[in-house]
């Protein structure tokens, strides 16, 4: 493990042990192999001055939400030490007294949480105490010697089995260090959860750490295998489908699939020995709430329905039932991580953020089990012990509102065309605020940085060629596992020629992108809709529709084709239930159809001012592309879910449509 203190970086906060807390905290944070999201904390001794000015000595710990690699000052809540330190001598205390203990005890209510670690922190009596879940250090105490291996490998350290986290945890120390002088140790390991390390000065407290985890580092290199089989992988797009939406299914609610086809995920899924090795729980205990205790095993072309998991789920209840108690409600029964044989892993979740702690957990999982299997066989905690964990309440308190059902669209996966400007950027944005993942297609060059920008994914695409969009399709789903939500906006409107004089290309240019691009696209997305999570397509098109003017003839053939097709794709998709429905929207100026100029002249043919012109409809009221994109994500949602074949306007209301 690479040391990455830095004098001229630290002398910056030299005096200031907060300073220094928060730069030593996001030295550890870097490091993935220490700690992997929120995992690990950090803290520092110090006083602070009260309301009577009075100084008192406090606990600066990691509050509950900050991770180490990004914490700042405001993430060490002060709590005052020696009450924190005292309630160690209590025989037993639950979990919501001890929050209410803890929260009772900080300088400053409003503050964030702190750890639920924090009576340890208080307890040593050293300055600076880090704490990590190193990988090297637990793949060590998952062997079935672990123990003599670490006692050999650290004389220098105390050693504790595996207990609780929280009060339970801070009992053991306390009773552990109560009659000793900790300080002639050079740190504390945990069986199966980490090591703390601990001294009056920041340095020696990051180098102890770092000197540990290299020599379990070290330990692991000269007797186990650390390269793992790498394969390349070939995925089936409807496979990976049809899987995010049995796991949707089971979860209750739309669920990212996203797949980690790396050569060494695949090469991990096709070891012959992956259904013994990846199913003894997870490396550390507090994987569970991410990842559930096991994976779940996916076969290569799973059958149809992917019977895997619902065995998974009805596995999961069987769990329930053996460890459970009286008073305690089951979660629910979806995985959060697929092995699927021969293609690599699935991260499941509701958001991009939520599959990413995921796919990283698995990362390290697949590692420390390989390295573990090389090491003489690796095994993990009892299933009590992770059940325990699982519906500890504290840990469930970590996820917040994340887990929540939350947004109308979470966990579910968007595509828009013409997604640049006006109405389709607009859509996106939408979507995206209403919860779904999002990706938009433009001509527009800059549209990946764009989209991106706002955290949602832009795709370069050219809607008159199919191969481009078929290509786009596919990566939508390799992306994020599946399609529910297609609204096909890009269009061109070029007027001014009547029919007479029309010329071929504006004619034929105008099918091209708003008619024929809108069917090829409807064929490509639709087997994943029909896989999606209450699946719908809408099309914009026009009130030229009902309502044509002189002058436009291309422009409304082809909106009113696209109404036809939508009509068809009602019909033939209703059994599947595919939503299919067209809104009809005039007078949005805010689109980049519209110049300043554009609006000056019409107004003018008119009589009118450009603001009499803007709201030229029987609401008077003008139209911006924000509230299309409002419609159309609530015609995604829920409350339009028994609507299929509809036509609305949204067009201030207009005499001719009327
Ligand atoms: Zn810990």
């Amino acid at each position: 493990m690479k040391n990455s203190w830095n004098d001229e970086d630290a002398s910056e906060f030299a005096g200031d042990d907060l300073a220094m807390r928060v730069y030593t905290s996001r030295l550890l944070g870097a490091e993935e192999d220490l700690v992997l999201h929120g995992g690990g904390n950090t803290s520092v001794k110090g006083t602070a001055t009260d309301l009577f000015g009075e100084e008192i000595e406090v606990l600066f710990v990691k509050g509950s939400g900050w991770d180490l690699k990004t914490i700042e000052a405001p993430g060490f809540p002060a709590i005052r030490l020696a009450e924190t330190a005292r309630l160690a001598q209590l025989d037993s205390l639950s979990d919501a007294e001890m929050t209410r203990q803890l929260r009772s005890l900080m300088l400053d209510p409003g503050a964030p949480s702190p750890s639920v670690e924090a009576i340890l922190h208080a307890i040593i009596p050293q300055k600076f105490v880090d704490h990590t879940h190193t990988d090297a250090v637990v793949t060590l105490s998952n062997n079935p010697a672990g123990e003599d291996i670490l006692r050999e490998l650290y004389p220098d350290c105390l050693i504790l089995p595996y207990v609780m986290p929280g009060f339970i945890l801070s009992k053991q120390v306390y009773e552990a260090i109560r009659d000793i002088d900790l300080g002639q140790y050079k740190g504390i390991i945990l069986m199966h959860h980490g090591v703390f390390t601990f001294h009056d000065d920041a340095r020696t407290a990051y180098d102890d750490m770092i000197e540990l985890v290299t020599r379990a580092e070290q330990y692991i290199t000269d007797r186990g295998v650390t390269e793992h089989p790498t394969e390349a992988g070939a995925t089936d797009l409807m496979d990976l489908a049809r899987i995010r939406r049995a796991v949707s299914l089971v979860r209750g609610r739309a669920q990212l699939a996203v797949l980690d086809d790396s050569p060494d995920a695949v090469g991990y899924s096709r070891r012959e020995d992956l259904d013994a090795i990846a199913t003894r729980g997870p490396i550390t205990p507090d994987h569970v709430i991410r990842t559930k205790r096991i994976p779940v095993i996916i076969e290569g072309s799973p059958a149809e329905g992917v019977p895997e998991i619902e065995q998974f789920a009805s596995d999961y209840r069987a769990y329930f039932e053996r460890n459970g108690h009286d008073g305690l409600h089951i979660l629910d029964q979806a995985p959060r991580l697929g092995l699927w044989r021969g293609r690599g892993s699935i991260a499941f979740g509701g958001s991009t953020k939520e599959c990413g702690i995921v796919a990283d957990i698995a990362r390290h999982t697949r590692w420390c089990v390989q390295t573990g299997e090389s090491l003489g066989g690796w095994e993990a905690l009892p299933e009590k012990d992770i059940f325990e964990l699982e519906y500890w309440v504290l840990e469930q308190a970590k996820l917040g509102k994340s887990s929540g059902p939350g947004k109308p669209h979470q966990g579910k996966v968007a595509l828009v065309t013409g997604a640049y400007s006006g109405i389709g950027r607009a859509t996106c944005e939408a979507l995206h605020a209403d919860g779904a993942t999002v990706v938009g297609l433009d001509i527009h060059a800059d549209t990946g940085a764009a989209l991106g920008e706002q955290g949602m994914l832009g795709l370069v695409c050219d809607l008159t060629d199919d191969a481009a969009i078929q290509a786009a399709v596919e990566q939508v789903v390799a992306t994020y596992g599946g399609l529910d939500i297609a609204v096909c906006n890009a269009g061109i409107f070029q007027s001014g020629e009547r029919i007479e004089e029309h010329s071929a290309a504006t004619w034929d240019q105008t099918m091209a992108v708003n008619l024929t691009a809108t069917q090829r696209l409807l064929t490509a997305v639709i087997p994943y809709l029909k896989l999606g999570i209450e699946p719908s397509i809408l099309l914009v098109g026009s009130r030229n529709y009902s309502a044509p003017g002189p002058g436009a003839a291309a422009y409304s053939v082809s909106k009113a084709g696209i109404t036809q097709l939508a009509r068809v794709a009602a019909l033939e998709l209703a059994g599947d239930g595919v939503r299919v429905n067209v809104v009809h929207p005039d007078a949005v100026f805010d689109t980049a159809l519209w110049t300043e100029q554009a609006l000056e002249n019409s107004a003018r043919r008119y009589g009118m001012s450009v603001d009499e012109y803007k709201t030229k409809n029987l609401l008077r009221r003008e139209i911006h592309a924000s509230d299309v994109a409002r419609l159309l994500s609530t015609m995604a949602s829920d409350t339009f879910r028994a609507t299929t074949g509809a036509q609305v306007p949204i067009d201030g209301g207009s005499d001719r449509v009327i």
